[in-house]
């Protein structure tokens, strides 16, 4: 990551300034953003509170899914978003040998935005929170590392953090940690998350692009490896999926032993790989799959990568903590504005959110042990089963993927 952690002040005991809000959200990623946005614009005391003091993250993934699409359209801003310089993805395929296979089709789906739009999560974040600044009510924090929760009689009060001034304190009604998948929160509350562990991690590089070449995105399967090749307008965005735990043997054996390597499975692609120079062109994603038993207690919700981690299958991390950001809204804005945010609203959240969790976790699951798990173990390409082949060709459980991509097993709206 890019991200520039802003120097803290020294560890101090007192805060040195209090300050009160209604809602303070630990965390500026989509879920935290979108959260505060929902809230300002409902008139709520909301602060935001950001470690990094800005929102460059690369590789973190920029797949904005059409449920996201519908929510930006439900607050006016769809048209306003898409102005920012994006791809749009319309079809995610998957090729094995000669074989080629359509997993997911958009361009069928009942909706305004039949596609995956590739907006850099950079400028997601900033759009959205320019947007919140719109309310006086707002307030963004940048630089601001929670170090602390402000407990009294088992109830969460707020947080303290470290700014480049020195200790802050602020006191809040509810405290939202929305601070990923390393969630400092969730470890000062001592929740423990239940783990899943997927088979693979991911190499995440950029390639640059040929003239005249097909652009689709898709995953290819190659015996022992998975390549994911994204479209992103003026070059690749490529993931290459190895055994779990597999990076330390691959940088022992050198760059260039890489490079031959990708050029292997690719060899229509060697000139290219040639502009891999150094390591640090490449990001590692250690694949976690993950979930709280309990996402919230007196004065605090977890939602987000804190409260989940998802695989990258489908690409729906992103679209799982912005719907869980979405349903919190809905649940808790009336008690927020009236000051009042009792246990069974949290549980509420929850509850609306932690199925369809479930749900999507448990697919994949069952796609990472059964396909890519025996693609990565295997020295033959993989064929595709006829009766899955068939399955995709029908007229309604075909567009199942596509929709369950796209939406999750359940479209969330913000209520008005
Ligand atoms: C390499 C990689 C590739 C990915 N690719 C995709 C993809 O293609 N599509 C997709 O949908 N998802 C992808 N994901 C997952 C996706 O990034 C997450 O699911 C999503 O960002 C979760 O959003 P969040 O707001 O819950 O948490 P995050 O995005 O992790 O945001 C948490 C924020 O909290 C801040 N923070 C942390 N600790 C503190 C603290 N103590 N005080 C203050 N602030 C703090 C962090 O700086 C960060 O800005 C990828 C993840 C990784 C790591």
């Amino acid at each position: 990551m890019q991200n520039d952690v802003a120097p803290q002040a020294p560890l101090a005991r007192q805060a040195e300034k209090t300050e009160q809000t209604t809602c303070c959200i630990v965390g500026g990623g989509p879920a935290g953003a979108v959260l505060a946005l929902l809230l300002a614009r409902k008139g709520i005391p909301v602060m935001l509170l950001e470690e990094h003091m800005n929102f460059d993250r690369d590789f973190r993934g920029d797949t904005v899914h059409p449920s996201i699409m519908q929510i930006m359209d439900q607050l006016g801003l769809a048209d306003k978003l898409l102005a920012i310089p994006h791809t749009q993805v319309d079809m995610l395929s998957v090729q094995s040998g000669n074989q080629t296979l359509k997993l997911a089709d958009f361009h069928h789906l009942k909706t305004r935005f039949p596609y995956i739009a590739m907006i850099p999560q950079v400028q997601f974040l900033e759009f959205i929170t320019t947007e919140a600044k719109g309310y006086p009510n707002f307030q963004l924090v940048m630089g601001a590392r929670v170090e602390k929760l402000i407990e009294e009689d088992g109830y969460t009060h707020g947080v303290q953090y470290r700014g480049q001034d020195g200790w802050h304190e602020v006191r809040a009604t509810l405290t939202v940690a929305a601070d990923g998948r390393f969630s400092r929160v969730r470890k000062l509350a001592g929740f423990e998350p239940i783990k899943t562990s997927p088979p693979m991690d991911v190499l995440w590089f950029r390639l640059p692009y040929k003239e005249g070449e097909s652009r689709e995105t898709g995953g290819r399967l190659v015996p022992g490896h998975i390549l994911i090749l994204l479209n992103r307008a003026d070059h690749w965005q490529v993931g290459y999926v190895i055994p779990k735990g597999g990076y330390q043997k691959i940088h022992a054996a050198g760059l260039e032993a890489f490079r031959q390597e990708l050029a292997g499975f690719i060899p229509q692609w060697a000139d290219r790989i040639e502009t891999l120079k150094e390591w640090k062109q490449i990001s590692v994603l250690s694949v976690e799959s993950s979930r709280l038993p309990r996402w919230y207690r007196p004065g605090l919700l977890l939602i987000g990568d804190a409260a989940h981690v998802m695989s990258p299958v489908g690409g729906v991390g992103i679209n799982y903590a912005i719907q869980d950001a979405v349903e919190a809204a809905n649940v808790l804005s009336d008690k927020l504005k009236v000051g009042q945010v009792r246990l069974r609203d949290l549980a509420q959240v929850q509850k609306r959110r932690e199925w369809p969790t479930k749900a999507i976790q448990g697919f994949q699951n069952a796609l990472q042990q059964r396909v890519l798990a025996t693609v990565l173990a295997s020295d033959q390409p993989l064929t595709f089963p006829l009766l899955f082949r068939l399955f995709l060709k029908m007229p309604f459980l075909g567009a199942l993927p596509a929709r369950l991509v796209a939406f999750g097993p359940r479209t969330v709206h913000v209520k008005e």
